[in-house]
């Protein structure tokens, strides 16, 4: 809780002021039987019509402060609620930032988004009621209790049985409560996990016809959710009913006794109405005390799971020195790289050596699962090898700055992600300071200009949902062009000439080649491979041989095999198959 607390630090002043309010709005409700009584005893019995008035003025004039300061207060608490939920959404989205892929995946992006949204407004829900009712009903309850006893200690003892009994109820539901609702959240995390899985398969799941068995799957999800939260509110439900009893009962009890001291002339009407007012606040104020659990519960859980995530320790990201290493040439060398996803029991990479000179074009041609796109992000560190070192220049990359190491080698994953905005702004997402020029010679070299300037905007036409629509290959050349911007020393593309035809490809590997750049293409063509300096040829995440199209010819049994199915055929058969 502590540590999701300490963003609101910089409200304090609003809280005091909160919590001012609700004190004014407070002292003027306990105030309230008093002057109630008041009436009844000077003005009622005795017949006293200016005392009822007086007094009757003076309880309205209270009322309407009270009703002030109650305005004030809510407009306080949602104040400090809405920057503190902006405070708090700010720094999550800040320390998601900064995790590392490997903590990422762990951490499941459906959760994150249920932790970013609704755990932060069960939290913001907390903070409202505690500014608002939180302290207010405990509070109202003590002193209500306490001025009963001021007014009439005898019949005031009615209340201390009645009170603590209805606090001890309370107190063990909100124990079990507590606990149920971590498991809400989970159940709500299902959901979001289901859902967001569909939207991104939909064409998938409409094509193969899967509506049915999605719908089972999606209200499993729900059913659950629902489960465990009528559980819990079943809970939270009595509350009401077993509390209305108790203090009901309560009420019942001063009427009678008050009767017989009424009549026995140790009490007066006023203090008896007094009295009975003080326990029907009392009521009111512990029934609050529902909603109070609602929130505090939920809040509770929602809290330890944002903790978790604020917890995190920042991942060491380039801390800057006067000696930093600068990548200069770009040549590439693995020593006995061994790698292992976090909860995999196999490595995904073992023992793997090689060097790729400085400006050469290297090609990794694979079956799939074969490691090699594993091997393409341990370059620019998206993961760190279990085992060995990775060095660029000669230097480890670790001694790197990450922006160092980002800025200048460029990574194009398997799957294209654009993001929403201009054809522009996609290109220039490298480097945002990338001119014009340097963003349409990019997109020349990548083989994508001429499309672009089809397009009705052009370069400012906007992608996706209202704009342009984009083909595989097309896609892939843009964010190939997008990685071109800012002349990387190092250029890694994972498969991403797959959807090219062989002309288009050919032009595209001819205009890297006058870049100053080493380049490190995954394919499944042969002929992609052949185009290249060097081949690696991976199987099961070992390097099995390296070297010319001839060398490779001559030295490896795969390779040939891989030839020989893809000859004649030119074109791009799954090396799989091989
Ligand atoms: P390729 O790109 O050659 O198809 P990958 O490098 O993607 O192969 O995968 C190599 C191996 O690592 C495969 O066995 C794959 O199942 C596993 N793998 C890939 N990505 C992950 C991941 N994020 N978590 C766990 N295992 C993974
Ligand atoms: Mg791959």
């Amino acid at each position: 809780m502590g540590r999701v607390l300490i963003y609101l630090r910089p409200y304090w002043k609003w809280m005091a002021l909160a919590w001012l309010f609700m004190l004014t709005e407070l002292i003027i409700e306990l105030w309230q039987p008093l002057l109630m009584g008041k009436i009844i005893d000077d003005g009622v019995m005795k017949q006293d019509v200016a005392a009822i008035f007086t007094w009757g003025a003076v309880m309205l004039g209270a009322s309407l402060l009270a009703f002030a300061s109650g305005i004030a207060n809510s407009f306080a608490a949602a104040y400090v609620g809405q920057e503190y939920g902006f405070a708090l959404r700010t720094a999550l989205f800040a320390k998601i930032q900064s995790f590392s892929l490997a903590r990422i995946e762990q951490l499941a992006p459906a959760s994150l988004i249920t932790r970013m949204t609704n755990d932060v407004t069960q939290v913001q829900n907390m903070l409202f009621m505690s500014l608002r009712i939180a302290l207010r009903a405990p509070l109202l309850v003590v002193f209500g209790v306490a001025m009963a006893f001021v007014v009439h200690a005898r019949l005031a003892l009615v209340l201390a049985v009645a009170v603590p009994l209805s606090a001890a109820f309370l107190l063990w539901v909100v124990q079990r409560a507590a606990a149920s609702f971590s498991a809400v959240q989970r159940a709500l995390d299902r959901v979001n996990g289901v859902m967001r899985e569909n939207l991104a398969g939909m064409r998938l799941i409409k094509a193969w016809m899967r509506k049915e068995y999605e719908e089972e799957r999606f209200a499993a999800a729900n059913n659950a959710l629902m489960e465990r939260t009528m559980g819990v509110l079943r809970l939270i439900e009595t509350i009401t009913p077993v509390l209305l009893v108790l203090m009901n009962t309560a009420i019942l009890a001063l009427l009678f006794f008050g009767r017989l001291d009424v009549e026995s002339g140790t009490a007066s009407a006023g203090q008896v109405v007094a009295v009975v007012n003080y326990a029907t606040r009392a009521t009111a104020a512990l029934s609050m005390f529902t909603f109070i659990t609602m929130a505090f519960s939920r809040a509770r859980a929602s809290a330890a799971r944002l903790a978790e995530l604020l917890e995190v320790p920042e991942e060491r990201s380039g801390e800057h020195r006067a000696d930093e290493p600068i990548v200069r040439r770009g040549e590439i060398r693995f020593e006995h790289v061994s790698f292992r996803y976090p909860d995999s029991e196999l490595d995904a990479l073992s023992d793997v050596s090689f060097v790729i000179h400085a400006q050469e074009t290297a090609a990794i041609l694979g079956a799939t699962g074969s490691g090699k796109s594993t091997l393409l992000q341990l370059i620019p560190r998206l993961y760190e090898p279990g085992a060995g070192r990775v060095l660029i220049d000669g230097i480890d990359v670790r001694e790197f700055s990450v922006e160092q190491l980002r800025m200048y080698v460029r990574f194009v994953p398997q799957e294209v992600l654009l993001f929403s905005g201009t054809v522009a702004d996609n290109l220039r997402f490298g480097k945002m300071t990338a001119t014009m020029e340097e963003i349409v010679q990019a997109a020349r070299d990548a083989q994508i200009h001429e499309t672009i300037t089809r397009f009705p905007d052009g370069y400012d036409a906007l992608i996706g949902q209202k704009g342009v629509n984009l083909s595989g290959g097309q896609k892939q050349r843009l964010s190939i062009a997008r990685a071109l911007v800012g002349q990387p020393r190092i250029l890694l593309l994972d498969d991403s000439t797959s959807a090219l035809d062989a002309e288009t490809e050919a032009k595209l590997l001819a205009a890297l080649r006058r870049y100053a750049c080493t380049t490190v293409i995954v394919t499944q063509k042969v002929s992609t491979a052949m185009a290249a300096d060097t081949i690696l040829l991976l199987e099961d995440g070992r390097l099995i041989a390296q070297g010319s199209h001839e060398q490779l010819l001559a030295a490896s049994e795969l390779y040939r095999r891989i030839v020989a199915t893809q000859e004649g055929k030119k074109g791009s058969i799954d090396v799989t198959t091989a």
